[in-house]
């Protein structure tokens, strides 16, 4: 499929004759991408899941993209990703890897294992630089960079991250089924938690930390599950390789879980969209309509920088969607 693309384009540009060729069409494609340019329609900035989405539907649409990627996805410390079709019970970085090879078939895409530092507007499009100092222009830009989760000062915490410590029940849920459950949050958020988790085992605590913070109609909602409260502040995870044993609360005292949820709070994982002049909404993702336009013209978001549906198909389908939108700007504005 990528020859039969370099092999439409050379007739296209009418170069030379194909039974004149010396070299395999796909050597002539590595050649040109090597030795030229820097100038691409479209710049991906995160070539995880959402970046390989959108470039997936630009290489096929014969977009010249560069995806740029640092190769740190927020979910690299779980073993299993779960609650994607056709992948589900896979390694997450097998499924980025599958998703990669893929895309990388069309000629036309290219990959740069590297971290974009900063980026500007320039009379025609955007300009980013990398960190090992590289220039790359484009018409377009694709922020599919992600989130960073920001741990809490609790030791052992970091390490279970994803393993047992988990964020989300419709990714990590069906394995803790019917075992010891502890939610780590307060207020709403905790009270969200434990009516979702509360589906998926009756063996529920809700770890405050604090004061609780429940109206009295949630306080006897969670009353009438049998769900426990306990606010004696956490100060550690004790574990074996991510795998929870005890939450160790401050007067030196421990409960045993089979795994905790928890709700953390997170930063973007770029601030290059934000120095573009892109908005952030209230809760700190990138603004962007339906089509996953950003709030400045010619730069797009896609997956967890722009959204508060955290997985890995709501990242493939806006990234997907992106692709396609960037595409039909450059055709409105080329054709
Ligand atoms: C612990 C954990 C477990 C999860 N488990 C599941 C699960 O089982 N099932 C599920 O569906 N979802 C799961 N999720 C959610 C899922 O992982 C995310 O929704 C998904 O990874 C989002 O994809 P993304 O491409 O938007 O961002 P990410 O996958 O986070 O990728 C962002 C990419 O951008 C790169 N990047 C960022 N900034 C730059 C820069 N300046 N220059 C170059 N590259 C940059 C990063 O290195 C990274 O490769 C989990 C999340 C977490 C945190």
């Amino acid at each position: 499929m990528g020859s039969e693309i370099t092999r439409r384009k050379i007739i296209q540009q009418g170069a030379f004759a194909l039974t004149a060729l010396p070299f395999p069409l796909t050597s002539i494609t590595k050649l040109n991408l090597m030795a030229e340019n820097k100038n691409f329609d479209v710049i991906i900035i995160g070539g995880s899941y959402a970046g390989l989405s959108a470039a997936m539907a630009l290489g096929r649409s014969l977009r010249n993209v560069l995806i740029i990627d640092s190769g740190l996805p927020c979910n690299k410390q779980t073993p299993h990703s779960h609650n994607f079709i056709t992948q589900d019970g896979e390694q997450p970085a097998a499924i980025a890897q599958k998703a990669k090879a893929q895309v990388l078939q069309y000629d036309t895409v290219k990959f740069h294992s590297d971290l974009a530092v900063s980026g500007k507007k320039t009379e025609s499009g955007f300009e980013i630089t990398t960190q090992s100092g590289d220039n790359f222009r484009a018409d377009k830009l694709v922020f599919a960079t992600g989130v960073k989760d920001t741990m809490p000062d609790i030791k052992g915490f970091a390490e279970c991250w994803g393993i047992s410590v988990i964020h989300c029940p419709y990714c990590h849920g069906y394995e803790f089924k019917s075992r010891k459950t502890g939610i780590m949050a307060n207020g709403e958020r905790a009270f969200h938690l434990a009516s979702l988790v509360n589906n998926l085992t009756d063996k529920i605590t809700i770890l405050t930390s604090g004061k609780a913070d429940f109206n009295t109609e949630q306080g006897a909602k969670l009353h009438q599950h049998n769900i426990r409260i306990v606010e004696t502040k956490v100060s550690e995870i004790e574990h074996r390789n991510g795998h929870i044993k005890n939450v160790v609360f401050d007067n030196g005292s421990k409960i045993d879980f089979d795994a905790v949820y928890a709700g953390i709070p997170f930063v973007q994982h770029s601030d290059i969209p934000v120095a573009l002049g892109c908005e952030l909404t209230e809760q700190g993702h990138l603004k962007t309509d339906m089509l996953q336009k950003t709030t400045v013209r010619g730069i797009f978001a896609c997956g967890d920088n722009s959204s508060m549906m955290r997985s890995v198909a709501y990242a493939v389908a806006t990234g997907n969607i992106a692709g396609s939108m960037v595409n039909k700007e450059l055709v409105e504005e080329r054709f």
